[in-house]
């Protein structure tokens, strides 16, 4: 059995859902998990928003707004009017109770409600859409299953527990389909895990049964082993370690976060990212084979500010990176790399809503600089310190730059490097050069 996760763009229109239902009734006895349709979560945040703000017009115009959508989604998805009707009268019954909450107290439990909505909506259209073609698919209902402790931590006994239970009702059926995001609380609420958590469900659903593997379907072009926008010759990343794939997902790179595949990463699991728009493209393979000496990929991220702290009461004396790192924690700036000298730290950091306070208060403890407008660039692939050529080949590729900082040696997959803004394209290109050509 495989876990087949579908994105909200991949569910965004009739049409999309159609190519879904082709991809998914090919696919065999799997579990299907949806996203909400693209700009729905969105809109029920919105509607949320009105309501917390006592705005009721605001809030009513929205959900009609989104209501019209789904009229016509509709409208064009089904071909019977039998399945047209049942679908409508879902979806009227959906936005008539989310039309209830303008009439009540509003609290972060009710907009959970509210929010889970998307999916619920997403994955009864898709189920229906198949029935009407005469797939028996089972819809699993996620807020039987899906579930996470007082401490926002998914309680995987629990969700294998009843997952399995509910698929032992519906042997026979030749597809399953739920949803991803939502889930239940410890209080039993409902509950979500997060923006863009069905990833999240995909990984964990697929972790408890231990699937054969996880797709990761996205409207997307796979991974590339570089910018394709700045260097001409990039190729397509068809491996990673799980480790190689949580360093590139802080830079954005179009892959799951880190936290997300983290129950595939240890059930081992290999999680498959896909593209709806290219189906039979073999797609970028996560797993936790490593494949020793090899450079898998380079990425980059803009919009960094670097922090030097200098000082002589620095040397030789302990708890000094203590006091500076508390201050980063005091003002929640997380701190993204680090590079120390006997008498120095630097930092980067992405996150400047508070940097006028935090230089304020490290001038306690030292002469402090800043550097905006920097850029990190992180070289991905197998950099376990045993091997050698590999630092040095990254080194002398970026022998024309001026680097601000290099980190090494954090973790066995990456090496990277702090530049300025304005030379991220000539370290990207050169980069390429020295390591892929
Ligand atoms: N619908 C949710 C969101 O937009 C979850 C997801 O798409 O993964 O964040
Ligand atoms: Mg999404």
């Amino acid at each position: 059995m495989k876990v087949m996760k579908f994105g909200g763009t991949s569910v965004g229109s009739a049409q999309r859902i159609k190519n879904v239902a082709d991809l998914i009734c090919r696919g065999g006895r799997n579990i299907v998990v949806l996203s909400a349709m693209s700009g729905t979560t969105n809109s029920l945040i919105e509607f949320s928003d009105y309501l917390y703000n006592r705005n009721t017009e605001g809030a009513r115009e929205t959900i009609e707004r989104l209501a019209a959508k789904y009229r016509g989604v509709i409208g064009e998805l089904y071909e019977t009017a039998e399945a047209r009707k049942e679908a409508q009268q879902y979806a009227d019954s959906v936005f008539a109770f989310l039309k209830t909450f303008t009439k009540k107290l509003f609290t972060q439990v009710e907009a959970k409600i509210v929010v889970a909505q998307g999916e619920l909506l997403s994955t009864t259209l898709m189920t229906l859409f198949l029935h009407e073609r005469g797939v028996a698919a089972e819809l699993l209902p996620a807020l039987e299953f899906m579930k996470i402790d007082a401490h926002g931590e998914p309680d995987v006994d629990y969700i294998r527990e009843k997952l399995t239970g509910l698929l032992e009702q519906y042997p026979k059926a030749p597809l399953y389909i739920t949803q991803g995001f939502i889930c239940r609380n410890s209080h039993d609420e409902i509950d979500n895990l997060q923006r863009g958590g069905s990833d999240y469900t995909a990984s964990l659903v697929g972790a408890v049964l231990g699937a054969e593997e996880i797709q990761i379907w996205t409207d997307i072009d796979g991974m590339h082993n570089n910018d394709p926008r700045i260097v001409d010759h990039t190729s397509a990343v068809r491996h990673l370690h799980f480790e190689e794939a949580a360093e590139l997902g802080y830079f954005g790179a179009k892959i799951l976060h880190p936290t997300c595949i983290q129950p595939a990463k240890f059930a081992g699991i290999p999680v498959l990212l896909l593209n709806t728009m290219d189906p039979d493209a073999p797609g970028t393979l996560i797993d936790n084979v490593p494949e020793n000496g090899t450079i898998k990929a380079i990425a980059a991220k803009d919009n960094i500010t670097a922090i030097r702290i200098k000082s002589s009461r620095m040397l030789l004396a302990h708890g000094f990176l203590r006091k500076v790192f508390e201050i980063f924690e005091s003002y929640q700036t997380p701190i993204d790399m680090i590079c120390t000298s006997e008498v120095g730290v630097s930092m980067s950091i992405d996150n400047t809503r508070h940097l006028g306070e935090i230089v304020h208060d490290l001038k306690k403890y030292g002469t402090v600089s800043v550097d905006l407008d920097m850029c990190i660039i992180c070289v991905v692939g197998d950099m376990d310190w045993e091997n050698v050529g590999f630092e040095s080949r990254a080194l002398d590729a970026m022998k024309d730059i001026p680097v601000r900082m290099i980190s090494y040696g954090g973790s066995n997959y990456n090496i990277s490097f702090l530049v300025r803004g304005e030379d991220k394209a000539r370290a990207l290109r050169s980069l390429s050069k020295g390591l892929f050509e």
